[in-house]
């Protein structure tokens, strides 16, 4: 499938020079075969990058690393802690397998620039790799998080979401009158109204949502798949507990009831 548009653009007199797969998509959380996706980027020789801004974080926890099968054979990927690792806005980090590619393109190095540390040619000076010059330090909230909670308290902070919205997603299973809609990777479920119910399916469950969401005490947000809206149900917030998925399902049910009467 993939073969075919880079193949079709090339017959076309185009140059394919980018792929992008993404591991675990905004909308479903979706997850791309990166080493296919990196096979037939090799066909033509393009650059392959892997968006892993929600779920690269997950990735610290050895059970979700296979996600990122393949990534020994991509260009760059980029994952941004300001997500789902605790640090706030904003914090993206990109890691590029040839950084010269950067610096060849972007590297500036004009007379007022120049010192001693710059001339010895030892140190990586970021400003060689954007296209501004000055930058945030955007390292140190990163590192500050590292250093505060250690990779088993991130790993048990982002378990503790999953375990959180496998629950959900059970609870969602036990009641006939929802189905989950795409399978759950991460700590995002994708569930709706079951279709069979009730005519006009997306208009139930987009009054369903805009009723949960007036309460002020959820907030559901929505997506398109494969043509039909369907709700998102993300655990992500540091202060989130059980009981605080089991009060929202809760209201989601009493809501549902409601509108069924
Ligand atoms: C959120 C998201 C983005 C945007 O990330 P920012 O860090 O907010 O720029 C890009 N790709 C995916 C898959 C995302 O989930």
């Amino acid at each position: 499938m993939l073969e075919w548009v880079p193949r079709s653009d090339a017959m076309a007199g185009l140059v394919p020079t980018y792929v992008c797969a993404t591991v675990g998509t905004t909308s479903s959380n979706a997850v791309d075969p990166i080493g296919d996706v990196a096979k037939v980027a090799a066909m033509f020789n393009a650059w392959v990058h892997v968006d892993a801004a929600y779920a690269g974080s997950a990735c610290i926890c050895p059970e979700f690393r296979h996600h990122l099968n393949g990534v020994e054979r991509v260009d760059s990927i980029s994952m941004s802690p300001h997500k789902w690792l605790l640090t706030c806005l904003d914090c993206t980090c990109l890691y590029v397998r040839d950084a010269h590619h950067l610096s060849q393109s972007l590297e500036t190095n004009p007379e007022y620039l120049k010192n001693d540390a710059s001339m010895s040619g030892d140190g990586t000076d970021l400003k060689d790799m954007q296209v501004g010059v000055g930058r945030r330090f955007r390292g140190l909230k990163l590192w500050m998080v590292m250093r505060t909670y250690g990779t088993a308290n991130l790993q048990e902070h982002i378990r503790r979401d999953v375990a959180m919205a496998k629950m959900f997603e059970d609870l969602v299973h036990a009641d006939d009158r929802f189905e989950i809609v795409v399978p759950r990777n991460f700590a995002l479920v994708c569930f709706k109204i079951k279709a069979t119910r009730i005519r006009a399916n997306d208009e139930v469950n987009r009054l369903l949502m805009v009723n949960v969401n007036k309460t002020g005490k959820a907030y559901l947000a929505h997506t398109v798949v494969g043509g039909r809206l369907v709700l998102r149900f993300a655990v992500g917030s540091s202060l989130q507990e059980e009981r605080h998925i089991l009060s929202a399902w809760e209201l989601i049910r009493k809501t549902v009831g409601e509108m069924m009467k």
